[in-house]
């Protein structure tokens, strides 16, 4: 064994995968964990705990997987985290843990992901189940959204023995662990759904379809419904749009429009009748993480597909791996691109894009190179679906129906930093909600913190 090298993961064969919506990456059997479990140095002072939002005690956990002890392993890294399957697999590990392991600095970092997402599932296929408070407080708390920030918020509480109520405005929890996610990633019915079905294990009640803002109010749980603090953990989910001409034809989808088709609404299963538009040139204009996801969910549907982004292959937001992921597949990158209108036929459909060329020019706020128009570059594609991947905000619904609840002029909740209390008492929030779009394991340490800081509340109440 080369102990500066990770123990390479079986992935599905990128022509083969290219046509089905099964998980790419296999992960590593008892064997391979082990072997890579041996890599780790057990350092004193790990700086791969440090790197992580929620603090898993990595070492420990590895050297448990390292001497066969998985069940040791799954309890301590359920400890600090609700949801192991899933953040094994779409964690950005590369900046987080593996970012700051000592063997990195050498070599190639322990793969703590891989590591993770095999106790996970290792867990998962022998009944390992959390164990369940022994009794409850008696006191309520209301979580609103059952994504990554809510079901940690809740889950937590559980176990500190509150009585939690998950409030989601969908009709399947999980926030975009469904409903954007896709299943190649991260499979629903055999990862998320067991994950989430442990949080209720810990007597966590989800009450789905059920929309805060609308069906009742935040002021209406506390006042009327005995809920003694409230975590508001409703994601950004609110599209965002360039504003050029043509955006309002048909075959103009927003990423989370499409995706949300796909994962909740089964489009890519023919049991069911909730179909999509299918389209045979595909450009997905954005370059994150969700841009890869809605290029690799049309490829899937047999579309030539490009990425159209207006910086270079330097600056792209999303994971390595999903870029390295989706260029195997076949995605095509038309970088330092961008469009300037869409183009739409006489019976109303995308028709094309008009692009114009772009160069990078100096930093601008956020430290990238600006993208500057290239004069008199414009050209014409041909494709005749779009979807646009361009970012979210919040869905201001919870902040307007909330009075003294404090937002920036980004629409996101004002909340502390600490425990994420929000200008209204009792109230806190955390995740997306609060930072606008970012990733799973800090909508989770948000939500680790709130419930610490609504315990600390309602024990000097
Ligand atoms: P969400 O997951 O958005 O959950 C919020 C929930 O609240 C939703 O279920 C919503 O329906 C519900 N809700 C909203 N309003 C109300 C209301 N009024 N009443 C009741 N319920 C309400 N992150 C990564 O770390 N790695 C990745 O690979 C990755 N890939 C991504 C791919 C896609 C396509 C997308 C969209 C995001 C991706 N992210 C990724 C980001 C990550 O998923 C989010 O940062 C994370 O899910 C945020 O968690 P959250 O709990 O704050 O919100
Ligand atoms: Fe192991 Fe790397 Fe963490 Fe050290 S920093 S304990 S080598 S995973």
């Amino acid at each position: 064994m080369d102990v500066l090298k990770k123990i390479p993961v079986r992935e599905q064969d990128p022509k083969e995968r290219a046509t089905n919506f099964k998980e790419v990456c296999l992960g590593y059997n008892q064997e391979e964990a082990q072997e890579e479990a041996q890599r780790c140095i057990n350092c004193k002072n790990a700086k791969c705990i440090q790197g992580c939002p929620v603090a898993i005690n990595i070492p420990k956990f590895i050297a448990e997987v390292k001497d066969g002890k998985f069940e040791d392993a799954a309890n301590t890294i359920a400890e600090s985290s609700a949801l192991p399957a899933v953040c094994g697999r779409v964690c950005p590990q590369e900046s987080q843990c593996e970012g700051k392991c000592i063997r990195g600095i050498k070599g190639e970092p322990i793969s703590i992901g891989k590591l993770e997402r095999f106790v996970a599932d290792w867990s998962r296929e022998n009944g390992f189940v959390p164990a369940k408070p022994e009794k409850t407080n008696g006191l309520k708390v209301a979580v609103i959204g059952s994504g990554p920030a809510g079901l940690t918020c809740a889950g937590d509480l559980a176990k500190m023995g509150y009585e939690v109520t998950i409030f989601e405005a969908l009709h399947e929890p999980g926030g975009v662990l469904t409903y954007g996610i896709p299943e190649f990633r991260l499979p629903k019915s055999g990862v998320v759904r067991p994950e989430i079905e442990n949080v209720k294990k810990l007597g966590v009640e989800i009450e789905t379809n059920v929309i805060i803002g609308k069906s009742v109010t935040i002021d209406e749980l506390m006042d009327e419904e005995g809920f003694k603090a409230v975590f508001i953990g409703s994601g950004a989910g609110l599209p965002k749009f360039m504003g050029i001409p043509g955006e309002t034809a048909c075959g103009v989808f927003s990423a989370n429009e499409y995706l949300t088709r796909n994962n909740l609404m089964k489009s890519f299963d023919e049991n069911y009748d909730t179909p999509i538009a299918k389209g045979h040139k595909v450009a997905v204009v954005g370059g994150g993480n969700v841009a890869m996801d809605a290029a690799r969910t049309a490829l899937r549907f047999g579309a030539e597909v490009h990425i159209v982004y207006r910086r270079s292959e330097e600056e792209l937001p999303a994971r390595v791996e999903e870029v390295h992921h989706a260029k195997e597949e076949g995605i095509i990158f038309d970088l330092l691109t961008n469009p300037v209108e869409i183009l739409v036929g006489d019976d109303g459909w995308v028709k094309g894009i008009r692009c114009i060329r772009m160069e990078l020019g100096e930093p601008d706020a956020s430290g990238r190179r600006r993208p500057v128009e290239v004069p008199g570059s414009e050209f014409d594609m041909d494709v005749d679906m779009v979807i646009m991947s361009l970012g979210t905000s919040p869905n201001p619904l919870i902040s307007s129906t909330t009075e003294g609840l404090e937002t920036d002029r980004r629409k996101c909740i004002v909340a502390s930093e600490d425990v994420g209390a929000t200008s209204k008492p009792g109230v806190f929030a955390g995740g997306d909600a609060v930072t606008g779009a970012a990733t799973v394991i800090l909508a989770m340490g948000a939500g680790k913190d709130a419930a610490r800081g609504i315990h600390e509340y309602l024990s000097q109440k």
